[in-house]
C-alpha cells in the first residue's frame, strides 16, 4: 500500500533514486557518486545527480560546474540544475556560502531536501543519484522516510576498520527498508602512473567479507589512482578524463551492475497479478 504523503514528495518524472552512501567520511563517496552517475548517463540512461551532502558539498567542484553557480529560479520558484558531462546537478553547494560553517537543523535540513526532490526540475530521469553525507543522521533518515528509494549503494574501503562503519549503514538500510543494491570497494589497490601496474596495498578479503557478513553483494573494487584525486580538482570525473584507465572500466562495470540490481529489484517488486495482465 502506497501511503500518498510518500508519493507526493517523488519528483514526477523519476524513475529510480539511488542513494550512494557511506559509514564515514573520506572514503570517496562523492567521487564513486560522480563517476557512477556520468557512467550511467554514458550509457544512455537520462540521469540527475542531487548532492545532498550538505557538510561537505563536493559535487560542484567534482562536476567542474563551480560552487558559484546560480541555479535560475523560475516565476514558479521551480529551480533548474545544472548540467554537467550529460548529467542534472543539483547540489547544497549552491545555495551556501563556501566560507561559512554549515549549521543546519532538523527543519530547516528537512526542507532543504524535499525542496530538492520536489522543486528542483528534474524532468524525465531513469536515475537520480542521491550523494548522501556520511554516516547515518537527519539526511539519511528524512530521505528515506519521505520518497521511496530504489536501493542504497555502499562506499567503504578496504581497511577492516571500516567494516565496523559499513555495520552502521547497513543496519540503518535494512531499519528504514531501504534494499542496499550492493557495495563499492574504494581505493582497493594502487595504480602507478609510471607503469600503469596495479599493486594492493591493504590486506585483501574485506570485500569479501562484506558479502559474507551482510550479505551485501560487491559490485566493483576501486583502485587509488592520482587520476582520480586529478579529476576531481579539475572537474573531470575520471570515466571522461581517462575512458580507458582500470578505475574508469572499474566504475563503467560498477554502474552496470548496479542499473542491473535496479531493474531486477523493480521487476520483482511487481506484484504477480499485474504481470499476468500485462503479459
Ligand atoms: P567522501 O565523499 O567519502 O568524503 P571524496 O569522494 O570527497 O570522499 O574523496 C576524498 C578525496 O579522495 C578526494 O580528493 C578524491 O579525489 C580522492 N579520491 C577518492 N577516491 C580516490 C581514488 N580511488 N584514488 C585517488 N583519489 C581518490
Amino acid at each position: 500500500r502506497k501511503d500518498p504523503r510518500i508519493e507526493s514528495a517523488m519528483p514526477p518524472g523519476v524513475k529510480n533514486l539511488i542513494a550512494v552512501a557511506a559509514g564515514k567520511g573520506g572514503v570517496g563517496k562523492s567521487t564513486v557518486a560522480a563517476n557512477l552517475a556520468v557512467a550511467l548517463a554514458m550509457d544512455g540512461a537520462k540521469v540527475g545527480l542531487m548532492d545532498a551532502d550538505i557538510y561537505g558539498p563536493n559535487q560542484p567542484q567534482m562536476m567542474g560546474v563551480g560552487a558559484g553557480y546560480q541555479p535560475e529560479v523560475d516565476k514558479d520558484n521551480k529551480i533548474a540544475p545544472a548540467e554537467a558531462y550529460g548529467v542534472k546537478l543539483m547540489s547544497m553547494g549552491f545555495l551556501m556560502d563556501p566560507d561559512k560553517p554549515v549549521i543546519w537543523r532538523g527543519p530547516m535540513l528537512h526542507g532543504a531536501i524535499t525542496q530538492f526532490l520536489k522543486d528542483v526540475k528534474w524532468g524525465e530521469l531513469d536515475y537520480l543519484v542521491l550523494d548522501l553525507p556520511p554516516g547515518t543522521g537527519d539526511v539519511q533518515l528524512t530521505l528515506c522516510q519521505t520518497v521511496p528509494m530504489a536501493g542504497a549503494v555502499i562506499v567503504t574501503t578496504p581497511q577492516s576498520i571500516a567494516l565496523s562503519d559499513v555495520r552502521k549503514a547497513v543496519a540503518m538500510f535494512k531499519k528504514l527498508n531501504v534494499p542496499i543494491l550492493g557495495a563499492i570497494e574504494n581505493m582497493s589497490g594502487f595504480v602507478c602512473a609510471h607503469c600503469s601496474k596495479e599493486t594492493k596495498i591493504f590486506a585483501e578479503g574485506s570485500a569479501k567479507a562484506l558479502e559474507t557478513k551482510f550479505g551485501v553483494p560487491l559490485m566493483g573494487t576501486i583502485p587509488l589512482d592520482p587520476k582520480i584525486c586529478d579529476g576531481s580538482d579539475t572537474g573531470k570525473p575520471i570515466v571522461v578524463s581517462a575512458p580507458d584507465s582500470i578505475p574508469a572500466k572499474a566504475f563503467r562495470d560498477a554502474a552496470r551492475k548496479v542499473a542491473a540490481a535496479v531493474s531486477v529489484r523493480n521487476a520483482s517488486s511487481v506484484p504477480l497479478e499485474t504481470k499476468l495482465v500485462k503479459a
